[in-house]
Order: C-alpha cells, then structure tokens, then sequence
C-alpha cells in the first residue's frame, strides 16, 4: 500500500504541511502533480506565463526528489478521470493534500475524496498556504470577521511560534517512495508555449522589508516584494515569510494579513467567489455594458495618464502595483460605471499573482460592495491621487511614452460628470428596500 501527496498550489518540498504528515505516515509516498483541463482548457493565451512557472516549479520538485531516489507521477486530465485510474492502478491507502478554498477546488476534493473512501482509502486536507484559515479566527459571537482592522487584531494576538514554524519535511525523505516515474507531456504537447519572463526571486531581502512601510505606495520606486505569484502557486512559505515579515517589517505583515482575510472571506461566503456582491444591495446597480469604453480601459487609452499607466503596466508584464489596481479597479467600476465583475475578469487572465480570494476581494472592495469597503461616495480622483503617488509622473512616462503628445488621447469621460453619474446610480440602488 502507498500513500499519495498530490501537490496543488504548494509547489514545493521544503516547509509543506501535507507533505509533511504524508511523509510521517505509515506507507511510502509517491508525489502527484496534474495538469487539470478544467482549468487549462479555458486559458485562450497559449503564451500564458503561468504555465511556464508551474512548470519549471515541477521540474525542480522532480530535480530535488531524484536526489532521494524518488521522482513525481504528472498527469494531464481531468482530476476525477485521473484519480479514477490511479485508485486502480494502486492500492491507496491515503491521499494527503493541503487545502484550497476556492469554490471549484472544495467541489472538485469532494469528488476526489468520495473516489478514494469508495476504494477504502482516506482523503486527507491540511492547511498549508496561509496562518489561519476557514473558521480558526472568529469574532464575539463566534462569526467571521467581515471588517479587516478588527480580524487583523485579532490575527495578531492569536498568532504565536507555533504558528509560525516550519514543518521539517526534508528529515522525512527516506520515506518517499523510490522509483523512476514514466515520462510526462510537455507544454508543447499540452497546447502551451514555453514563456521567457524573467520571473521575480522568491527571496525576499530584509532590506526591501526595511524600507517597505515608506516607499511602498510608490509606484515608480518598484520596493514591492512581488512575491505574489510565489505564494499563489506555494513555491515560498507563508510561515517563513510571516517570520521575516515579523523581524524586519509590520506593515508587510499587515499586507500578508489581508492575504489571509480575504482567504477567510472566500470560504466563510463561498457565494463571493460566484459572481455575487458581498453586500447583496450592490448587485442592484445598473452598471453600463459599453464595449467601446471597457476596450479603451483594458488597452490603456481612457486619457487619464495614471489609469492607463497601471493598465499597460499589467497588459505588458503581468503585473500591476497595489495603488494601481485600486486607482483602475475604481475607475471601471465608478468612473466609467461598468461592472466590476468584467474588470475582475480581466486581471484574473493578466494578472501573474492572481488569485481569486485577494482580486475578488479587491474588485469589490475598489467598487464599494465588499468587506471592508470604503463608503461608496468616496470616489478616486486620478489626479489628485497622480499628484500625491508619481509627483514628478516617472511612473506614468515609464509606460505611457506618448503623453504630452498629439498621440495622447482626450479623457473618455469628465471627472464630475463621471463622479455625478456614479453617485445617482449608486444611490438609486442602494436606497431601494
Ligand atoms: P507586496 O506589497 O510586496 O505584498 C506582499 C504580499 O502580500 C502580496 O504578494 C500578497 O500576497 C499580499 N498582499 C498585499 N496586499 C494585499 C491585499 N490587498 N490583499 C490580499 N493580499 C495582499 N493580490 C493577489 O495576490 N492576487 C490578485 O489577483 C490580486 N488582485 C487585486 C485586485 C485589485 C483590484 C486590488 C485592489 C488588489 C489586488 N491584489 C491581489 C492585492 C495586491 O494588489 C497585490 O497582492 C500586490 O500588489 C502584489 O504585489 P507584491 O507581491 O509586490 O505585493
């Protein structure tokens, strides 16, 4: 009898809380990756840099387990198929995974576990990617926090080393199971092309922490960590991250924090993840359904430098710094008044850090309807915040070459006009009962 250890979004051996108890078991365990076409039969970009990273973070599992004799099964499918096979092929007695709280992931280890009880194996989920999950953290009245300063007080006096710690993984290798795995398919064949980015270090330095609470919200200082598409996909730890940010920078915990939060929310309320308004009121605005305008907020070209500066910063490297993706997200949803749920859609395929809790969680929060969200009157002024976040626009000239010129497009829309039609709409919502 084996065990198996199907990684996820842990892309890594070091620190990994599943693999760690899978590796403590009694059986020899045999890692798993697998390429799900539900996911990947809906990413039209075939130049999706994600897949290059999830790729190369395989190759380098599959690099360290050959050192211990041992290697990883990589299967291209669909999970339920595939799990279907393995529990013939083997004879399970344990499946260990570390948890995932989107909506597709719990149904999908729901169907998966159902196949290996059927088999009399066990299904087993740890927590892994984040401090504290589902419901480890909850108010008074014993109910999820929904507003982020009192949840991350109480995140704070919770956690302690224990927390905090890593799991040894690597003292427990001897127990993998040794063999050669047969050969998997490789991008190419699964409809991919192999993509060049130069992807940011999974390290990051005590010093960039240091000076994070004063440059952070300046865009053109780039003194962000971007280790967002590291902990989307687990290739760092979260426990040694927490650590780090708790020696060198508080204000870098309190951004970890947030991560957790909206963790918290996505399975707390599971309905956020579908579509839905967190406050319900908000799904009664008649948001506009342009084309026109919503190609011209995707490509850069509204006319307002800082907007299209954050825009084409995405479209061109996938990423977008934190102040932009509030000052566009707001744009869409309360300057040009169109639904959010189109700007979410649009960073989820863009955005190389995505992730469904933190950009659903910002999406509603930028359009007013969230957790946490600010009073929906409270509309961004791109200028002002232009004048107060790139004073001297090196931020803007960076990604939009062309301002100052003719070639610079005229506003799309009038700021008060845009501000006044966003309040009516608003307000007419939400004063319905
Ligand atoms: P740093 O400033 O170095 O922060 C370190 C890490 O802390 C981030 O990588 C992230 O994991 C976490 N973090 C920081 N801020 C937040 C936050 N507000 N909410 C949740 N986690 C946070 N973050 C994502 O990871 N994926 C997304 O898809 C995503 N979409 C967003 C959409 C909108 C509209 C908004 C307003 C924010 C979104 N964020 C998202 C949050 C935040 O903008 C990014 O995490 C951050 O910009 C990533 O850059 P960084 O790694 O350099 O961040």
């Amino acid at each position: 009898k084996i065990a198996v250890f199907w990684f996820r979004r842990d892309l890594r051996l070091h620190d990994n809380a599943g693999l760690y108890r899978a590796l403590k078991s009694d059986y020899p365990v045999i890692p798993l990756f697998i390429f799900d076409r539900h996911i990947l039969d809906h990413i039209e970009d075939k130049n999706d840099s994600r897949l290059t990273f999830i790729y190369n973070a395989i190759l380098q599992i599959q690099k360290e387990l050959k050192t211990s004799g041992s290697d990883i099964l990589v299967h291209y499918g669909f999970p339920v198929d595939i799990w279907k096979k393995l529990s013939e092929e083997y004879a399970i007695a344990e499946v260990y995974t570390n948890s995932d709280y989107e909506p597709y992931a719990t149904d999908r280890d729901n169907e998966v576990a159902q196949i290996i009880q059927k088999k009399n194996g066990i299904f087993k989920t740890y927590k892994d990617q984040v401090i504290f999950e589902k419901n480890e953290i909850l108010n008074q009245k014993n109910m999820p926090y929904t507003v982020f300063t009192a949840y991350s007080r109480a995140w704070k006096s919770k956690c302690n080393r224990f927390y905090l710690s890593s799991y040894p993984t690597e003292k427990y290798f001897d127990n993998l199971y040794k063999w050669q795995a047969p050969d998997f398919p490789s991008l190419e064949e699964m409809g991919f092309r192999k993509s060049d980015y130069n992807f940011p270090s999974s390290v990051v330095p005590a010093e960039l922490l240091q000076r994070y609470k004063k440059e952070r919200d300046f865009p053109a200082m780039e003194s962000t960590s971007r280790i967002g598409i590291h902990l989307r996909f687990g290739t760092v730890s979260i426990r040694e991250l927490a650590r780090e940010a708790e020696e060198n920078s508080l204000v870098y915990l309190s951004e970890l924090i947030w991560r957790d939060f909206y963790q918290q929310i996505l399975w707390n309320f599971p309905f956020v993840g579908t579509g839905k308004a967190f406050r319900a009121a908000y799904d009664r605005i008649k948001w506009r359904y342009d084309k026109e305008d919503f190609r011209k907020w995707c490509e850069g070209k509204t006319g307002y430098p800082l907007v299209d500066a954050g825009m084409r910063q995405l479209n061109e490297i996938g990423f977008m710094h934190n102040r932009l993706r509030m000052i566009t997200a707001s744009f869409l949803s309360k300057h040009l008044l169109i639904d959010w749920r189109l700007g979410e859609a649009y960073f989820a395929d863009k955005l190389l850090d995505y992730d469904l809790a933190a950009n659903n969680g910002g999406w509603q929060w930028a359009a007013g309807s969230g957790t946490d969200a600010a009073p929906y009157f409270r509309i961004f002024n791109p200028e002002a915040q232009a004048k107060r976040f790139d004073a001297k626009g090196e931020y803007v000239k960076r990604w939009v070459p062309e301002i100052g010129t003719d070639a610079y497009p005229e506003p799309i829309v009038d700021h008060r006009f845009a501000r006044d039609r966003c309040l009516r709409a608003y307000k007419e919502a939400l004063d319905q009962k």
